[in-house]
C-alpha cells in the first residue's frame, strides 16, 4: 500500500498538468481562430476625390452615375482579389476603370491648367517590396496609373515626368491619345468660373498674389475629384495608387501630391496602404500617407487614430481633403474633413458600402 500511495499521487498530478495544457492550448486555438475570423483574405477600398459634396447640389441621376461607377470600379478590383490575383493588378485596373470615366478627375475628365491643358499625375507602391512607380505632367498617357506601374516594374526610377515620362510610356507600349483625348465641357467651365473668380481680385499683379488667388478658399473646393484606391490581399500584400489631373487653373508645371511617395500614395506590408485626395500642397507638407504609416509602426496607433491624427495636422495647417487606407489586418478607414469624399469598400465576402456625403 505504501508504496502505491505515491504512484497514485504521481498519476493524479499528471492528470491535473494534462489539463491545464490543455486548457493553453485551447486558448491558442481560440485566439488563431478569433484572428482568422477577424482579418478578412483581402479587403479593398477606393476614393473618388474629396471636396464641397453637398446632397444639395446633387441631382438624383448625377448621384446615382457616380454610384454606380463607384460601384464598377471596386468590383473589378474584388475579382481580381477575390480569384487570388495581386493588390497591385487590383488597384491597377480598379483605378483604370474610374480613369476611363468622364465623372472623375483622373484620365478623361481631368481638370484644366490655366494653360487650359490637361496634365496627370499618378503613383503606385508595392507594401511587399516597397517598392513605388510615379508620373508627373503627361498629357498623352491615357492611363497614367498604367505609367505609374511601368515606371515601378520597368524602369530603375521612381518617378517620371513630362516628355520622358511619355516617351517611356510609348517605349512600353502603353496606349497614347491626343491630348484633346483628356477634355471635357464641364471640366472647361470649371477652368472658366474660376479665371472669372480670379479676374474679380483686385490684387493679382505680382506673383505673389496670383498665387494666392489661385488657392482663394471660394474658389478651391471646384478642383478636387482625384481617384484613389488601397487593398490587401490573399497573401497579405498591401499596395495603394492614385491618380489625378490635379487642381483647376494649376501653372506653372505644379505638381501635385498624387504622384508623391509618401503624400499621396503609400504601402508597407509591416503597416497599410494608403491613397489621399485633397488640397495637394498641405498632403505634401503633412506628408500625409507615409506619415499615417508611421505613426502605426513607431506609435502603435491604430489605422483609423493614425490617419485622423494626420488629417487633423492637415487643417491644422490650413488645407483640407482625405484619405482611403487599408491596414495589414484588412480593417478599411475612409477619413475626410471636407464636405463629403466619394467612396466604396468590399470585404472578402462580398459586401459593398458606398459614401459620398459626410459619414
Ligand atoms: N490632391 C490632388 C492634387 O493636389 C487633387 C485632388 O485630390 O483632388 O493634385
Amino acid at each position: 500500500m505504501k508504496k502505491i500511495i505515491p504512484i497514485i499521487l504521481a498519476l493524479l498530478l499528471c492528470i491535473s498538468c494534462k489539463k491545464e495544457n490543455k486548457s493553453e492550448e485551447t486558448a491558442v486555438a481560440k485566439n488563431q481562430s478569433e484572428t482568422t475570423i477577424e482579418r478578412p483574405e483581402f479587403a479593398i477600398i477606393i476614393h473618388g476625390g474629396a471636396g464641397t459634396i453637398l446632397k444639395k447640389n446633387m441631382t438624383p441621376e448625377k448621384e446615382a452615375a457616380y454610384k454606380a461607377k463607384l460601384e464598377e470600379a471596386i468590383r473589378v478590383g474584388y475579382e481580381v482579389l477575390k480569384n487570388g490575383g495581386s493588390s497591385l493588378d487590383a488597384v491597377t485596373k480598379t483605378i483604370n476603370i474610374m480613369e476611363d470615366s468622364p465623372l472623375f478627375n483622373a484620365g478623361k475628365g481631368a481638370v484644366f491648367t490655366n494653360a487650359e491643358t490637361n496634365e496627370l499625375d499618378a503613383s503606385i507602391m508595392d507594401g511587399k517590396t516597397l517598392n513605388a512607380g510615379a508620373s508627373a505632367g503627361t498629357t498623352t498617357v491615357r492611363n497614367p496609373i498604367d505609367l505609374a506601374r511601368a515606371v515601378m516594374d520597368n524602369s530603375k526610377h521612381v518617378m517620371l515626368s513630362g516628355k520622358g515620362a511619355e516617351i517611356f510610356a510609348e517605349e512600353q507600349g502603353l496606349t497614347l491619345v491626343e491630348p484633346s483625348y483628356f477634355h471635357t465641357d464641364r471640366r472647361l467651365e470649371s477652368l472658366k468660373r474660376v479665371k472669372e473668380r480670379e479676374a474679380q481680385k483686385t490684387n493679382k499683379i505680382d506673383t505673389e498674389s496670383a498665387y494666392l488667388d489661385f488657392y482663394d478658399a471660394d474658389i478651391k473646393n471646384a478642383k478636387f475629384g482625384t481617384v484613389g484606391c488601397a487593398a490587401l490581399d490573399k497573401n497579405g500584400n498591401l499596395a495603394a495608387g492614385t491618380s489625378t489631373g490635379g487642381m483647376t487653373n494649376k501653372r506653372y508645371g505644379r505638381v501635385g501630391d498624387a504622384p508623391i511617395i509618401g503624400s499621396g500614395t503609400y504601402a508597407n506590408n509591416a503597416t497599410c496602404a494608403v491613397s489621399s485626395t485633397g488640397w495637394g500642397e498641405y498632403f505634401i507638407r503633412a506628408q500625409v500617407a507615409h506619415d499615417i504609416s508611421a505613426l502605426m509602426d513607431y506609435k502603435g496607433l491604430s489605422l483609423k487614430e493614425a490617419s485622423k491624427t494626420v488629417l487633423d495636422k492637415v487643417a491644422e495647417l490650413g488645407g483640407d481633403g482625405g484619405i482611403v487606407a487599408v491596414d495589414k489586418n484588412g480593417n478599411m478607414v475612409a477619413e475626410f474633413n471636407t464636405a463629403g469624399m466619394y467612396r466604396a469598400t468590399m470585404n472578402d465576402k462580398g459586401e459593398l458600402t458606398i459614401g459620398i456625403y459626410e459619414q
